[in-house]
Parts: structure tokens; sequence; C-alpha cells
């Protein structure tokens, strides 16, 4: 979808500081997330110690971008002007094949989107914000 809305309307997320290396990534147009160092578990969203065995041995570490619709919904009336500008539009939680969840958008015509649908992360410059959204993947196209 091409978006002719003026970048700096578009209002910016809320970085926590738990968060602020996968901001970073980002900006360089890398999704990463936090993997245990001691049970091996994805950890997402950001935390400080793990949330599956309480370790504090995190780690971050680059994801592939790459997985499946695990739910979606459509918005059909953006809640500022500037989502107005590209709705409908669609989000919901990608399972990424690391073993998380990311809630984002569906980059993807809305009775298109499918659960289980594979899926792979593409990069959007929102503001100052470079943004993960996701796309389908083509048939036979590797992701
Ligand atoms: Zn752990």
């Amino acid at each position: 979808m091409s978006e002719t809305t003026k970048t700096h309307d578009w209002p910016q997320p809320y970085r926590l500081l738990d968060a602020e290396p996968y901001w970073e990534a980002l900006a360089d147009e890398r999704l990463t997330y936090q993997r245990c160092g001691d049970c091996e578990q994805a950890v997402w969203p950001a935390h400080s110690f793990c949330t599956h065995c309480g370790s504090a041995e995190l780690a971050w570490v680059r994801s592939a971008g790459h997985g499946t619709v695990y739910s979606h919904s459509t918005i059909m009336r953006g809640p500022t002007p500037v989502w107005a500008g590209i709705a409908p539009y669609t989000v919901g939680f990608v399972r990424l094949d690391e073993g998380y969840f990311l809630f984002t958008q569906i980059d993807e015509a809305p009775d298109t989107v499918e659960i289980g649908m594979e899926v792979s992360v593409r990069f959007v410059r929102r503001g100052e914000q470079v943004l993960p959204v996701f796309a389908r993947v083509a048939p036979g196209r590797e992701a």
C-alpha cells in the first residue's frame, strides 16, 4: 500500500526502557527479540527478566521476521487522521517462527487476511520511527 500521509503526523510509539534495543535495531531495519540464556525460550514483550524461568540472562537476537497470522481484526475507522488515511487496515498477532507473538499491522487487503497465513516482515517509516509490518509470503517464494 502506498502512504501519502505526512510522516510527522504519525503518532510515535511509547518506548519502554527495556525495549530500547528493539527500537534501535528497527532503525536499521532489523527485527529483534529477547531470548533467555538459561531456558532458551523467546521472551516478548521485552523484559528485564525471563517470563518463563525468572532468569536475568536475556540476550537480544535477530528474528528472521517470518511467521503466521495468529489473529486479526480490521479497523474500518482510523482513530486519528493519519490512521483514517489508510483505513481500512488490518492489525493482529503474528506468531513468529522463533516462538513469540508480535502485535502488528498486517499490510494486506483486509478481506484476504486469514488465520494461519504465512507472512514476513517489511519495514515502514512512520514519523521518526521505523516500524515492522507483515505481508503475505508469496507461494513458492523464500521468506
Ligand atoms: Zn528463561
